[in-house]
């Protein structure tokens, strides 16, 4: 068959090992999965309730518009409605954005190390792909401006970024927007959000009438719990969400993803109540690091990328054997590192004490 020349040496997305697996490989009782950023906490009581109702209509096809989540989630944000585009999660938004602009001849600027779907999707659409290394696990922002030419069409910003949970500050960001051709679309893509606790931190949607080019990308699959229902949504001028819509197809989000995230957006409270516990419990990572002497990036998400000693898959590997699902740095372009989802106090604890047991095995525990 003739399928694209960009698929080939490419390869499909691995998702890592799941908790059945894991149970079933090691004869485990309990397995923790702290490997995909999802909230230990959950989601809204008032989700759970409303998913064993009876109110979904299952044999007609979803509101192909998301009508009442969008007009609830424009009331949140304060845009009009056709300032949203609603996606099956925030991957899928990935994809269209990509779909729409990116072509051959065309280049696309991203960090390196960051989400890999940027990458994914850009190679798909055969564009070229420039990636810019992290300083101290930040964005080179100056770099990103250097690299933009008159055949750059997208620039991809993560922030806070995945893996290594630094958020940009806000005066730093709106400096380079400044310097960004308005031909030129920012994406920012903060599926984590709702987890930042920084002072002085400025929500990016106040800048869409400054910088007509951006579009922000939420989810409801991190802080809201909802990973498994696959909604997530963009931000953006009407003009760039009519041409996204283009390529959208017509019932992207099904009929209970788009009702559960409508109950969990009424829930602030519990976003509110996650956010802080989530903050009490990164301050705890940072403090572990801290006394093991072993290096940690500075996060503002719900997730901490930790030094190990030894090689990463090694470490991925004991701490699985121990019940954790974690996610090797050699997987994620951070060698030395292991990317870690931040858990309940008690599952924190609990990881506390399985990873003491890799630094007694180097020799280096203190
Ligand atoms: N962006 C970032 C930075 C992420 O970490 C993730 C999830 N791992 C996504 C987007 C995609 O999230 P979803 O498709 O569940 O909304």
């Amino acid at each position: 068959m003739n399928w694209k020349q960009a698929l080939e040496g490419m390869n499909p997305y691995k998702p890592g090992r799941s908790i059945e697996e894991v149970t079933l490989l090691y004869g485990l009782k309990e397995v923790v999965k702290l490997a995909s950023n999802e909230n230990p906490y959950g989601c809204s009581p008032s989700v759970k309730e409303f998913i064993t109702s009876d109110a979904i209509q299952h044999e007609i096809y979803p509101d192909g518009y998301a009508s009442t989540l969008r007009s609830k989630v424009a009331a949140k944000h304060g845009v009009s409605e056709d300032a949203l585009l609603f996606g099956n999660g925030s991957d899928e938004i990935i994809m269209l954005i990509a779909r729409a602009l990116l072509d051959k001849g065309t280049n696309t600027i991203m960090a390196t190390t960051t989400f890999p779907q940027y990458a994914h999707n850009a190679k798909i659409e055969g564009a070229e792909i420039r990636q810019i290394p992290l300083q101290d696990g930040q964005h080179d922002l100056d770099s990103f401006v250097r690299a933009i030419d008159n055949e750059t069409s997208v620039v991809w910003i993560c922030n806070p970024n995945n893996p290594t949970g630094n958020l940009i500050p806000s005066d730093r960001l709106k400096a380079f927007l400044e310097q960004v051709p308005e031909t030129v679309l920012v994406v920012l893509d903060e599926a984590y959000f709702e987890y930042i606790t920084a002072a002085n931190h400025v929500d990016s949607v106040t800048w869409l009438q400054s910088f007509p080019n951006i579009i922000i990308l939420r989810t409801f699959s991190k802080a809201y719990g909802l990973a498994a229902f696959r909604v997530g949504y963009a931000i953006g001028q009407p003009e760039v969400i009519t041409n996204l819509n283009k390529v959208r197809s017509p019932f992207n989000n099904n009929s209970m993803g788009l009702a559960v995230a409508e109950q969990a957006l009424a829930d602030q409270a519990f976003i509110d109540h996650c956010r802080q516990v989530n903050h009490e419990q990164r301050q705890r990572f940072t403090q572990y690091a801290a006394d093991k002497n072993l290096h940690i990036f500075d996060s503002e998400t719900n997730f901490m990328l930790i030094e190990v000693p030894g090689d990463a898959d090694q470490a991925a590997e004991q701490l699985l054997q121990q019940g954790f699902i974690i996610r090797s740095g050699n997987a994620l372009g951070t060698p030395g590192y292991v990317r870690v989802t931040i858990g309940t106090e008690q599952q924190n604890s609990d990881f506390f004490a399985a990873f003491d047991t890799l630094l007694v095995v180097e020799g280096s525990a203190t």
